[in-house]
């Protein structure tokens, strides 16, 4: 049969694509033997990352916090949350007892984008009227400490130095933030000048990074919880450590005790990762190049602009997607949640692929086979994502003895395993069902069947603002050593 001549037209180079897939899923291959190289690499950087400051391109930075909330917090506290592409305002009320979060009142904006790229005062004016317009619109609540300054914990998810569980410097930003007068500036500072500016009497009693939110959640429901990790816009991950295992934190902590440190694993790298042309270009041409590599290949702001790379490289090698669309060579456009509607469109048609083809990258028409390319891209994209994720939790497991190696004694008996938590939080993980289902079915392979019953991956909710209103509330409170 003849075909019309526009179907002819459009499929010309269709090998080529077909090769383009190819080499991009040879590029991506995550077989669990790479990903057991990932996890070692992971374990060995950790080590260097805690022997000396600069030891590593991961931070494990201490975090001063040696004790988790214990559940015997009380009162009412406010926190605000500053991470990637939303703010919160949050009000939490404790009730005393284990799980007794007895109300939470949130309020949610998009970060305003022209902020994340102006000035320290802009940003923080922002915040602190944000955070008024919250406190006076709860005014008919009788508080305990009318009159008082009111406590208040801080989640800003960006690399901070800590110089207190209060206080720190912001070393650089990420995520696509950046406003230079603010590196190197006290973070808890700014904003209790933005707040005196404003009128609001409010003082910081806890800064902390999301992850560490998260961790002290799902510790506070579940004891557990030895590692909290964000798939979110970006993603890190916080873990509790023996005071021993910080050789750089020498003097700051007893023997006995241990502390929450947090990783910025984000800029994890190593030469065992899957790397792609896609990813140096995408890497090049940030506002970050060579920075936050693994955060690149991982996070939710990234994942559709690299499957938006390689649909532009097939574009402009065929004439599948018919001409190239300008659309194509727009940084961002394709997001994440995008790539996951694709991904997950079970309609026979792909009518959903179609929709976001057209709308979003202006590219009309495309045939089914084209279609099904497209959600082929999206799957080796989020797979290596969710798979090398995988690998960094199994990594972390791994440093603290708790991936169940050496599980056997000299006799050949199975030592116990305990159970193993660990908190994911972030939309990323929450909203892509594919995602969740790699990280998890990694996690699985890369354990093995005897160890991976015991490790419970956990998704929490709104551990990383929650969680901030209890490091605010038991900073007031006697909480419990951490234990390793
Ligand atoms: C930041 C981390 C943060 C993570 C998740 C990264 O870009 O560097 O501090 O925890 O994003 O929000
Ligand atoms: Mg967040």
């Amino acid at each position: 049969a003849v075909m019309v001549g526009r179907s002819v037209r459009r499929r010309r180079g269709w090998r080529r694509v077909v090769r383009v897939l190819e080499e991009l899923e040879e590029g991506c291959a995550t077989p669990v033997g790479r990903l057991r190289q990932v996890v070692d690499a992971m374990a060995v950087e950790m080590h260097a990352g805690l022997a000396s400051e600069g030891g590593s391109k991961l931070k494990m930075l201490l975090t001063y916090v040696y004790n988790l909330p214990t559940g015997k917090e009380k009162g009412i506290y406010y926190a605000l949350d500053l991470g990637g592409t939303n703010f919160r305002v949050l009000r939490v009320q404790l009730g005393g007892q284990r799980s007794a979060i007895i109300q939470h009142n949130v309020d949610r904006q998009p970060i305003p984008q022209h902020l994340m790229t102006s000035t320290t005062e802009e940003l923080f004016d922002f915040i602190a009227t944000s955070l008024k317009d919250f406190v006076e619109g709860e005014g008919n609540v009788s508080e305990p400490w009318q009159g008082e300054t009111r406590e208040l914990g801080f989640t800003f998810s960006f690399p901070v130095k800590q110089t207190s569980s209060s206080s720190g410097t912001l070393i650089k930003w990420t995520k696509g933030f950046s406003i230079q007068d603010m590196v190197g500036r006290d973070v808890s500072q700014c904003l209790e000048q933005a707040m005196s500016r404003k009128g609001l009497d409010m003082r910081v009693a806890a800064l902390i990074n999301d992850t560490v939110g998260t961790l002290a959640l799902c510790h506070y429901h579940d004891e557990d919880t030895v590692a909290a990790v964000i798939f979110g816009t970006g993603t890190n991950a916080c873990y509790l450590e023996r005071a021993d295992a910080i050789i750089k934190g020498q003097g700051l902590l007893t023997t006995s005790g241990g502390m929450v440190v947090n990783m910025e694993w984000g800029n994890f790298w190593s030469s065992h990762l899957p790397r792609t042309l896609y990813d140096a270009d995408l890497d090049a041409e940030s506002p970050n190049p060579n920075d936050q590599g693994f955060e690149k290949m991982i996070s939710g702001m990234y994942l559709g602009d690299i499957v938006r790379r390689v649909i532009l490289r097939m574009s402009e090698e065929s004439d599948v997607f018919g001409p190239v669309s300008s659309k194509l060579h727009m940084p961002f456009i394709l997001r994440t949640p995008m790539i996951a509607a694709m991904h997950e469109d079970n309609s026979p048609n792909l009518t959903e692929v179609a929709r976001i083809l057209e709308e979003t990258l202006e590219i009309p028409d495309v045939p089914l086979n084209v279609r099904k390319l497209v959600v082929k891209i999206c799957d080796v994209v989020t797979r290596r994502a969710a798979r090398l994720a995988a690998a960094g939790i199994v990594g972390i497991l791994k440093k603290i003895g708790r991936d169940g190696a050496g599980g056997k004694t000299k006799g050949g008996s199975q030592i116990k395993m305990r159970r193993t938590v660990v908190a994911v939080e972030g939309g990323l993980y929450s909203n892509y069902t594919m995602f969740r289902e790699y990280l998890n079915e990694a996690v699985g392979q890369i354990l093995g069947e005897d160890v991976a019953p015991h490790v419970i991956i956990k998704a929490t909710d709104d551990g990383s603002g929650t969680g901030a209103a209890l490091f605010a509330a038991s900073h007031l409170t006697s909480s419990s050593v951490v234990e390793t």
